[in-house]
């Protein structure tokens, strides 16, 4: 009834599951895991996160168990997101899909002009620094802007980025947890996701995604549709099939698949 509901492809699923999210068939399966908020918990800054001393090699057995198909996607940027992954060299997609590091290769989506990046941050590092408590945070393909720390000037974050948006043809305004962020338009994490699955040796395999965000929605219920594992990290309104409480929940289920 279960694997009914969600639309599971019997073939490449066992009937076991653990936390309620089904055992996969690794060897057939392409693995998309998002980073903040899903395998490590959220700090006050992006640069305050703590990593678990075995990410590495977590993501080296997993990597070994899918040939090479476990995929790190973030809103990071590559550039920024690598230093916490030492010891995983595989895939990465960056700034929601407007950056990708495949064999250790990093490419900048063609949407992100570098002027106009370049301007979007200087002008948003400049609002930041006159407004204490929000952090910019500028990335090669757009920048954003955190209101972690003083949640009283959210809406000051967003109608000067706003303003911004309007005034940059082909940015878009994006909310995410205790931040706004510019992003080209016409990317996506899940628009990265079709892409990749259809290439080489992703097409034919199972998509399988842990994603934590409103942001990572999108690529949920793309997953869920193609009778994937959609797994939700954490709470809140989801389109996933399956659900974990915290990024803890998500490395232990992890940890079990690595070492099965
Ligand atoms: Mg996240």
């Amino acid at each position: 009834m279960y694997y009914e509901m969600i639309g599971f492809h019997g073939e490449h699923q066992s009937e076991h599951t653990v936390d309620g999210v089904p055992e996969p068939k690794l060897d057939r399966s392409t693995l998309f895991l998002d980073f903040d908020g899903t395998l490590v918990e959220l700090a006050d800054r992006p640069d305050a996160i703590e990593v678990d001393a075995g990410m590495g090699d977590l993501l080296r057995a997993l990597s070994a168990k899918t040939d090479g198909r476990v995929v790190i996607i973030t809103g990071r940027a590559i550039e920024d997101v690598q230093q916490y992954l030492q010891g995983f060299d595989g895939p990465i997609i960056g700034g929601h899909g407007a950056q990708e590091r495949q064999a250790g290769e990093i490419r900048n989506h063609e949407l992100a002009d570098p002027a106009t990046v370049g301007h979007l941050g200087t002008m948003t590092a400049a609002f930041a620094a006159t407004h204490e408590g929000l952090i910019c945070e500028q990335k090669p393909t757009g920048v954003v802007l955190h209101f972690r720390q003083n949640e009283d000037l959210a809406s000051q974050a967003y109608a000067f980025l706003r303003a911004l948006s309007e005034t940059h043809d082909g940015f878009d305004l994006h909310h995410s947890k205790m931040a706004y962020e510019l992003r080209p338009a016409g990317i996506g994490k899940d628009v990265s996701m079709r892409r990749m699955m259809e290439s080489g040796a992703f097409a034919g395999t199972m998509p399988i995604f842990f994603g934590d965000d409103v942001t990572d929605e999108p690529a949920l219920h793309w997953v869920a549709e193609q009778g994937g594992i959609a797994v939700k990290v954490g709470e809140g309104e989801t389109a996933a099939g399956c659900r974990l409480k915290n990024p803890e929940a998500a490395r232990r289920t992890l940890r079990r698949w690595a070492e099965a």
